[in-house]
């Protein structure tokens, strides 16, 4: 906002705003920046007629109808580097709180218990690493887990063979991908192929004990098939849900699984992606703005 100003713009803050109160004020606006799960549907860009650019702060464009926007003139954006780094940190963090079952261990000696003994934990080092979308966060989580030892497959829709040889790592086809490693992690975006990309049929190809992680978009996983599949994975770790917050009984069944260790949806939480969103967007927007 502060940048923002210093660039002349008038900035109105208006957090928390439901579906009625946008719509209600929307037309008032040249510019909407956006952070959050509020849907910027055809009704809002139609309502606002003075829009010229829709701002995501953050990264997924999922729940903004981009064609309809670019079809009435307005530019779409969002800062897509930004939060990379944040997020493929704490898809590495996720893994070793599964692997040596960290969350078990943290709560039981908060809770005045000394577990040491209750489980043994297991090394991601040597283990196989199955990154499904190999973009800017996949790539990152890759070459992180390179470091920790671990052996690397892809599966991406793009040809990204050579970039994954570079780590010494494969690019496989999904199959080979789901009952080959023993750790899958999601970095796809949302779109029509990748709703539900892991459902019975998908999550039936992993071997017994396998990890998954999921910090792309919730909906990447079918919450029924996961929950069917729950007790023989070797653990589920998910920064992102089909609903966020949870409200529905099977959302909060797979919430509390002791085999499920959830975040709420913090990948770009950090005081640096968030400076580094502000700047990209920014930046973005007054790329807009000249070029309308
Ligand atoms: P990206 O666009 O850089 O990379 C996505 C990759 O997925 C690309 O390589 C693309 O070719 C591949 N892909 C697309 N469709 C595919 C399909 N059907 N099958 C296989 N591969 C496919 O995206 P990114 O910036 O790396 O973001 C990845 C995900 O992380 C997105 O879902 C984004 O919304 C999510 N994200 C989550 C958080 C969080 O807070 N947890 C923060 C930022 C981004």
């Amino acid at each position: 906002m502060d940048s923002l100003k210093k660039h002349g713009f008038e900035v109105h803050y208006k957090p928390g705003l439901s579906r009625e109160e946008l719509l209600s004020i929307v037309e008032n606006y040249n510019i909407l920046v956006f952070r959050g799960r509020l849907k910027i549907d055809r009704g809002v860009i139609d309502r606002g007629a003075n829009l010229k650019v829709l701002a995501r702060y953050g990264i997924g464009l999922d729940n903004v109808d981009v064609e309809h926007a670019v079809k009435r003139g307005i530019a779409v954006v969002n800062a897509p580097s930004a939060s990379a780094i944040s997020v493929a940190e704490l898809t590495i963090a996720l893994m070793l709180t599964v692997y040596r079952r960290l969350y078990d261990f943290i709560h039981s000696v908060k809770c005045g218990e000394w577990s040491k003994g209750k489980h043994l934990g297991r090394e991601l080092h040597g283990k196989k690493l199955g990154v499904i979308g190999f973009g800017r966060i996949g790539s990152r989580v890759a070459y992180y887990a390179k470091a920790f030892g671990m052996d690397i497959m892809v599966y991406d829709i793009r040809d990204v063979s050579e970039e994954v040889s570079k780590l010494g790592g494969v690019q496989v086809d999904l199959e080979r991908l789901l009952s080959g490693a023993d750790v899958v992690t999601l970095h796809v975006p949302l779109t029509p192929l990748t709703w539900h990309m892991i459902n019975d049929k998908t999550l039936s190809m992993m071997r017994d004990g396998t990890v998954l992680v999921n910090t792309s978009r919730g909906e990447v996983i079918d919450t029924d098939a996961l929950l069917k599949h729950v007790d023989r994975l070797g653990g589920v770790a998910l920064d992102v849900l089909e609903q966020e917050p949870p409200k529905d009984e099977k959302i909060w069944r797979l919430v509390k699984h002791p085999n499920v260790v959830v975040t709420p949806h913090i990948g770009a939480e950090t005081v640096e992606a968030m400076d580094r969103i502000a700047d990209e967007l920014v930046k973005n927007i007054l790329e807009a703005v000249n070029w309308l």
